[in-house]
Protein backbone atom coordinates (compact mmCIF):
# COMPACT_ATOMS: atom_id res chain seq x y z
CA UNK A 1 0.00 0.00 0.00
CA UNK A 2 0.92 3.36 -0.72
CA UNK A 3 0.02 6.58 0.62
CA UNK A 4 -0.48 9.85 -1.46
CA UNK A 5 1.28 12.58 -0.68
CA UNK A 6 -2.97 14.11 -1.08
CA UNK A 7 -4.30 11.70 1.06
CA UNK A 8 -5.83 12.97 4.57
CA UNK A 9 -3.89 11.27 7.20
CA UNK A 10 -5.30 12.18 11.14
CA UNK A 11 -1.87 11.51 13.70
CA UNK A 12 -3.75 11.38 17.05
CA UNK A 13 -1.65 12.47 19.74
CA UNK A 14 0.20 14.95 17.13
CA UNK A 15 1.57 17.00 20.19
CA UNK A 16 3.11 14.15 22.24
CA UNK A 17 6.86 12.46 21.61
CA UNK A 18 5.84 9.99 18.92
CA UNK A 19 3.06 12.08 17.06
CA UNK A 20 4.97 15.24 16.65
CA UNK A 21 8.22 13.25 15.52
CA UNK A 22 5.62 11.59 13.11
CA UNK A 23 4.34 14.83 11.96
CA UNK A 24 8.18 16.09 11.16
CA UNK A 25 8.50 13.35 9.51
CA UNK A 26 5.19 13.00 7.15
CA UNK A 27 5.49 17.02 6.76
CA UNK A 28 9.41 16.24 5.55
CA UNK A 29 7.75 13.41 3.51
CA UNK A 30 5.79 16.07 1.86
CA UNK A 31 1.96 14.68 3.35
CA UNK A 32 0.45 17.99 4.14
CA UNK A 33 -3.28 16.75 4.41
CA UNK A 34 -2.39 16.37 8.10
CA UNK A 35 -5.82 16.32 10.03
CA UNK A 36 -4.95 17.31 13.80
CA UNK A 37 -6.66 18.28 16.97
CA UNK A 38 -4.97 19.24 20.66
CA UNK A 39 -6.68 17.16 23.30
CA UNK A 40 -8.43 20.02 24.38
CA UNK A 41 -10.11 20.55 20.76
CA UNK A 42 -10.99 16.57 20.84
CA UNK A 43 -11.03 14.60 23.86
CA UNK A 44 -10.48 11.83 22.74
CA UNK A 45 -11.59 9.40 25.59
CA UNK A 46 -15.49 10.96 24.22
CA UNK A 47 -16.98 8.93 22.10
CA UNK A 48 -19.52 11.08 20.57
CA UNK A 49 -16.73 13.99 20.00
CA UNK A 50 -15.02 11.30 17.99
CA UNK A 51 -17.76 9.85 15.88
CA UNK A 52 -18.51 13.55 15.14
CA UNK A 53 -15.01 14.54 14.38
CA UNK A 54 -14.60 11.00 12.14
CA UNK A 55 -17.62 11.67 10.37
CA UNK A 56 -16.44 15.22 9.27
CA UNK A 57 -12.90 14.55 8.49
CA UNK A 58 -12.91 10.92 6.80
CA UNK A 59 -9.59 10.50 7.02
CA UNK A 60 -7.51 7.88 4.80
CA UNK A 61 -5.29 6.93 7.39
CA UNK A 62 -5.00 7.21 11.18
CA UNK A 63 -2.05 7.11 13.10
CA UNK A 64 -2.93 6.48 16.98
CA UNK A 65 0.11 7.74 19.21
CA UNK A 66 -1.84 9.44 21.84
CA UNK A 67 -2.18 8.12 25.28
CA UNK A 68 -1.53 8.90 28.50
CA UNK A 69 1.78 8.15 29.13
CA UNK A 70 4.45 8.43 32.21
CA UNK A 71 7.02 6.70 33.84
CA UNK A 72 7.20 4.18 36.59
CA UNK A 73 6.07 6.46 39.19
CA UNK A 74 3.38 7.88 37.30
CA UNK A 75 1.94 4.78 36.30
CA UNK A 76 2.23 3.40 39.66
CA UNK A 77 0.25 6.44 41.37
CA UNK A 78 -2.59 6.56 38.25
CA UNK A 79 -3.79 3.71 37.90
CA UNK A 80 -7.30 4.46 36.55
CA UNK A 81 -6.32 7.37 34.62
CA UNK A 82 -3.79 4.84 32.48
CA UNK A 83 -6.12 2.04 32.65
CA UNK A 84 -9.67 4.27 31.31
CA UNK A 85 -7.85 7.04 29.45
CA UNK A 86 -6.09 4.61 27.06
CA UNK A 87 -8.65 2.47 27.02
CA UNK A 88 -11.53 4.98 25.47
CA UNK A 89 -8.84 6.45 23.66
CA UNK A 90 -8.22 3.55 21.36
CA UNK A 91 -11.79 2.10 21.19
CA UNK A 92 -13.27 5.37 20.07
CA UNK A 93 -10.58 5.57 17.57
CA UNK A 94 -10.59 2.13 16.50
CA UNK A 95 -13.95 1.85 16.26
CA UNK A 96 -14.69 5.23 14.70
CA UNK A 97 -11.58 4.45 12.25
CA UNK A 98 -13.83 1.41 10.85
CA UNK A 99 -17.27 3.60 10.84
CA UNK A 100 -15.95 5.53 8.18
CA UNK A 101 -14.01 3.60 6.08
CA UNK A 102 -10.12 4.27 6.95
CA UNK A 103 -7.79 2.44 4.95
CA UNK A 104 -5.26 1.89 7.11
CA UNK A 105 -4.44 2.54 10.58
CA UNK A 106 -1.57 2.02 12.58
CA UNK A 107 -1.93 2.25 16.66
CA UNK A 108 0.86 2.27 18.61
CA UNK A 109 1.94 0.26 21.49
CA UNK A 110 4.40 -0.15 23.95
CA UNK A 111 6.84 -3.06 25.33
CA UNK A 112 5.65 -3.15 28.67
CA UNK A 113 3.12 -5.26 26.99
CA UNK A 114 4.99 -8.29 27.56
CA UNK A 115 4.76 -10.35 30.82
CA UNK A 116 7.39 -8.93 33.39
CA UNK A 117 9.80 -12.34 33.33
CA UNK A 118 9.28 -13.21 29.49
CA UNK A 119 12.57 -14.30 28.26
CA UNK A 120 14.68 -11.85 26.38
CA UNK A 121 14.84 -10.38 23.59
CA UNK A 122 11.13 -10.02 23.44
CA UNK A 123 9.59 -11.97 20.46
CA UNK A 124 6.27 -10.39 19.69
CA UNK A 125 4.86 -13.91 20.01
CA UNK A 126 5.33 -13.80 24.02
CA UNK A 127 2.35 -11.39 24.14
CA UNK A 128 -0.10 -12.80 27.04
CA UNK A 129 2.21 -15.65 28.03
CA UNK A 130 2.86 -14.37 31.63
CA UNK A 131 2.00 -11.65 34.50
CA UNK A 132 2.89 -8.12 33.54
CA UNK A 133 5.02 -5.67 35.42
CA UNK A 134 3.24 -4.08 38.26
CA UNK A 135 4.00 -1.30 38.23
CA UNK A 136 3.08 -0.27 34.81
CA UNK A 137 0.38 -3.10 34.25
CA UNK A 138 -2.72 -0.47 34.05
CA UNK A 139 -0.99 0.62 30.73
CA UNK A 140 0.09 -2.51 29.78
CA UNK A 141 -3.52 -4.22 29.77
CA UNK A 142 -5.03 -0.80 28.17
CA UNK A 143 -2.31 -0.88 25.42
CA UNK A 144 -2.96 -4.78 24.91
CA UNK A 145 -6.65 -4.22 24.71
CA UNK A 146 -5.85 -1.65 21.59
CA UNK A 147 -4.04 -4.45 19.89
CA UNK A 148 -6.57 -7.23 20.29
CA UNK A 149 -9.39 -3.97 18.57
CA UNK A 150 -6.96 -3.60 16.04
CA UNK A 151 -6.77 -8.02 15.34
CA UNK A 152 -10.66 -8.31 16.19
CA UNK A 153 -11.58 -5.60 13.60
CA UNK A 154 -9.27 -6.91 11.17
CA UNK A 155 -10.77 -10.13 11.63
CA UNK A 156 -14.95 -9.52 11.75
CA UNK A 157 -14.92 -6.64 9.22
CA UNK A 158 -11.51 -6.83 7.37
CA UNK A 159 -10.17 -3.66 8.21
CA UNK A 160 -6.37 -3.13 7.72
CA UNK A 161 -5.36 -2.06 11.12
CA UNK A 162 -1.95 -2.93 12.44
CA UNK A 163 -0.08 -2.36 15.61
CA UNK A 164 3.42 -1.56 16.43
CA UNK A 165 5.43 -1.80 19.76
CA UNK A 166 8.34 0.04 20.25
CA UNK A 167 10.61 -0.45 23.12
CA UNK A 168 11.83 2.86 25.71
CA UNK A 169 11.67 6.02 23.25
CA UNK A 170 13.74 9.73 23.90
CA UNK A 171 14.09 12.72 21.87
CA UNK A 172 13.03 16.35 21.17
CA UNK A 173 9.43 16.32 22.57
CA UNK A 174 9.94 14.13 25.61
CA UNK A 175 8.39 15.06 29.25
CA UNK A 176 11.15 16.11 31.21
CA UNK A 177 8.69 16.57 34.64
CA UNK A 178 10.19 14.77 37.61
CA UNK A 179 7.46 13.33 38.67
CA UNK A 180 6.33 11.94 35.52
CA UNK A 181 8.90 11.34 33.31
CA UNK A 182 10.80 8.44 32.02
CA UNK A 183 14.40 7.34 33.13
CA UNK A 184 16.38 9.26 29.70
CA UNK A 185 14.50 13.51 29.84
CA UNK A 186 14.76 12.55 34.02
CA UNK A 187 18.46 11.71 34.16
CA UNK A 188 18.92 14.90 31.63
CA UNK A 189 16.86 17.48 33.80
CA UNK A 190 18.41 16.03 36.57
CA UNK A 191 22.49 16.40 35.44
CA UNK A 192 21.31 19.68 34.08
CA UNK A 193 20.08 21.11 36.93
CA UNK A 194 22.89 19.53 39.02
CA UNK A 195 25.53 21.12 36.52
CA UNK A 196 23.79 24.69 36.96
CA UNK A 197 23.70 24.13 40.77
CA UNK A 198 27.20 23.11 41.06
CA UNK A 199 25.77 19.83 43.30
CA UNK A 200 28.24 17.23 44.25
CA UNK A 201 25.36 14.11 43.24
CA UNK A 202 22.73 13.16 41.35
CA UNK A 203 20.64 10.65 42.87
CA UNK A 204 19.67 7.64 40.48
CA UNK A 205 16.36 5.67 40.98
CA UNK A 206 17.22 1.77 41.97
CA UNK A 207 20.05 -0.08 41.88
CA UNK A 208 21.08 1.36 38.61
CA UNK A 209 21.28 -2.13 37.21
CA UNK A 210 18.20 -2.43 35.31
CA UNK A 211 18.61 -2.99 31.42
CA UNK A 212 17.08 -0.88 29.26
CA UNK A 213 16.92 -0.33 25.13
CA UNK A 214 16.44 3.29 24.13
CA UNK A 215 14.86 4.36 20.41
CA UNK A 216 15.09 7.84 19.33
CA UNK A 217 11.79 8.97 18.54
CA UNK A 218 12.82 10.02 14.63
CA UNK A 219 13.59 6.38 14.49
CA UNK A 220 10.28 5.32 15.61
CA UNK A 221 8.36 7.80 13.31
CA UNK A 222 10.81 6.43 10.34
CA UNK A 223 9.59 2.76 11.08
CA UNK A 224 6.02 4.14 11.79
CA UNK A 225 5.78 4.90 8.27
CA UNK A 226 8.28 2.00 7.25
CA UNK A 227 4.59 -0.11 8.32
CA UNK A 228 2.38 1.97 7.03
CA UNK A 229 3.66 0.79 3.75
CA UNK A 230 4.90 -2.54 3.72
CA UNK A 231 3.43 -4.43 7.04
CA UNK A 232 -0.37 -5.48 6.23
CA UNK A 233 -0.96 -8.70 9.26
CA UNK A 234 -2.20 -9.00 12.21
CA UNK A 235 0.41 -9.62 14.35
CA UNK A 236 2.38 -7.10 16.22
CA UNK A 237 5.53 -5.85 15.59
CA UNK A 238 8.39 -4.33 17.57
CA UNK A 239 10.31 -1.76 16.93
CA UNK A 240 13.70 -1.14 18.60
CA UNK A 241 17.61 -1.38 17.91
CA UNK A 242 18.20 -4.74 19.54
CA UNK A 243 20.70 -3.82 21.77
CA UNK A 244 20.47 -2.55 25.70
CA UNK A 245 22.63 -0.97 28.36
CA UNK A 246 22.39 -0.74 32.00
CA UNK A 247 20.52 2.24 33.51
CA UNK A 248 24.02 2.76 35.11
CA UNK A 249 25.80 2.99 31.42
CA UNK A 250 23.02 5.37 30.29
CA UNK A 251 23.46 7.93 33.23
CA UNK A 252 27.15 8.08 32.39
CA UNK A 253 26.77 8.83 29.02
CA UNK A 254 23.95 11.31 29.96
CA UNK A 255 26.86 12.92 32.50
CA UNK A 256 29.23 13.54 29.97
CA UNK A 257 26.65 14.84 27.38
CA UNK A 258 25.77 17.53 29.81
CA UNK A 259 28.72 18.20 31.33
CA UNK A 260 27.98 17.24 34.75
CA UNK A 261 31.24 16.13 36.79
CA UNK A 262 29.81 15.27 39.90
CA UNK A 263 29.06 11.68 41.48
CA UNK A 264 26.07 9.52 40.62
CA UNK A 265 24.53 8.08 43.61
CA UNK A 266 21.71 5.24 43.64
CA UNK A 267 18.37 5.34 45.66
CA UNK A 268 17.37 1.76 46.07
CA UNK A 269 14.06 3.01 47.81
CA UNK A 270 12.98 3.54 44.35
CA UNK A 271 11.45 0.58 42.53
CA UNK A 272 13.91 -1.17 39.57
CA UNK A 273 10.85 -2.13 37.77
CA UNK A 274 11.03 -4.72 35.41
CA UNK A 275 15.26 -6.39 35.08
CA UNK A 276 15.62 -6.27 31.50
CA UNK A 277 13.51 -4.54 28.23
CA UNK A 278 14.64 -5.54 25.18
CA UNK A 279 12.71 -6.80 21.80
CA UNK A 280 13.46 -8.84 19.26
CA UNK A 281 13.85 -6.89 16.42
CA UNK A 282 14.27 -9.96 14.05
CA UNK A 283 10.87 -9.30 12.82
CA UNK A 284 10.46 -5.66 11.19
CA UNK A 285 14.56 -6.47 10.44
CA UNK A 286 13.38 -9.05 8.13
CA UNK A 287 10.92 -6.85 6.31
CA UNK A 288 13.63 -4.54 5.79
CA UNK A 289 13.78 -1.81 8.60
CA UNK A 290 16.35 -0.64 11.21
CA UNK A 291 17.44 1.85 13.65
CA UNK A 292 20.08 4.22 12.57
CA UNK A 293 20.32 6.73 15.26
CA UNK A 294 23.45 6.26 17.56
CA UNK A 295 22.84 6.35 21.16
CA UNK A 296 25.09 8.60 22.16
CA UNK A 297 24.39 11.20 19.42
CA UNK A 298 20.96 11.07 20.06
CA UNK A 299 20.97 12.06 23.17
CA UNK A 300 23.12 14.86 22.48
CA UNK A 301 20.99 16.33 19.80
CA UNK A 302 17.85 15.30 22.42
CA UNK A 303 20.27 17.47 25.09
CA UNK A 304 20.42 20.37 22.34
CA UNK A 305 16.62 20.51 22.15
CA UNK A 306 15.98 20.23 25.75
CA UNK A 307 18.51 23.66 25.82
CA UNK A 308 16.55 25.26 23.25
CA UNK A 309 13.34 24.25 24.61
CA UNK A 310 13.17 24.27 28.57
CA UNK A 311 11.20 27.34 29.00
CA UNK A 312 8.89 26.05 27.04
CA UNK A 313 8.00 22.01 27.88
CA UNK A 314 4.49 20.11 28.70
CA UNK A 315 3.83 18.59 31.75
CA UNK A 316 2.25 15.64 31.97
CA UNK A 317 0.14 14.81 28.58
P1 LIG B 1 10.22 1.64 32.73
O1 LIG B 1 11.13 1.38 31.58
O2 LIG B 1 8.78 1.38 32.44
O3 LIG B 1 10.68 0.91 33.98
O4 LIG B 1 10.20 3.20 33.06
P2 LIG B 1 11.27 4.33 33.38
O5 LIG B 1 11.88 4.85 32.15
O6 LIG B 1 10.54 5.33 34.22
O7 LIG B 1 12.38 3.67 34.31
C1 LIG B 1 13.40 2.86 33.78
C2 LIG B 1 14.44 2.55 34.86
O8 LIG B 1 15.18 3.73 35.15
C3 LIG B 1 13.85 2.07 36.19
O9 LIG B 1 14.71 1.06 36.70
C4 LIG B 1 13.96 3.31 37.07
O10 LIG B 1 14.04 3.03 38.45
C5 LIG B 1 15.28 3.90 36.56
N1 LIG B 1 15.48 5.31 36.89
C6 LIG B 1 16.61 5.83 37.46
N2 LIG B 1 16.48 7.13 37.70
C7 LIG B 1 15.24 7.48 37.25
C8 LIG B 1 14.54 8.73 37.23
O11 LIG B 1 15.00 9.76 37.69
N3 LIG B 1 13.29 8.71 36.67
C9 LIG B 1 12.76 7.57 36.14
N4 LIG B 1 11.54 7.62 35.58
N5 LIG B 1 13.39 6.38 36.17
C10 LIG B 1 14.63 6.32 36.73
Amino acid sequence: MTMDRQDKIYVAGHRGLVGSAIIRRLKADGYENLVLRTSKELDLREQQAVRDFFAEEKPHYVILAAAKVGGILANDTLPAEFLYDNLMMEANVIHSSYRNGVKKLLALGSTCIYPKLAAQPLKEEYLLTGPLEPTNEWYAVAKIAGIKLCQAYRRQYGCNFIAAMPTNLYGPGDNFDLGASHVMPALMRKFHDAKLESRATVTVWGSGKPLREFLHVDDLADAGLFLLEHYNDDDIVNIGVGEDISIAELASIVRDVVGFEGEIVYDASKPDGTPRKLVDVSKISGLGWRAKIDLREGVAQTYQWFLENQTDLRGVC
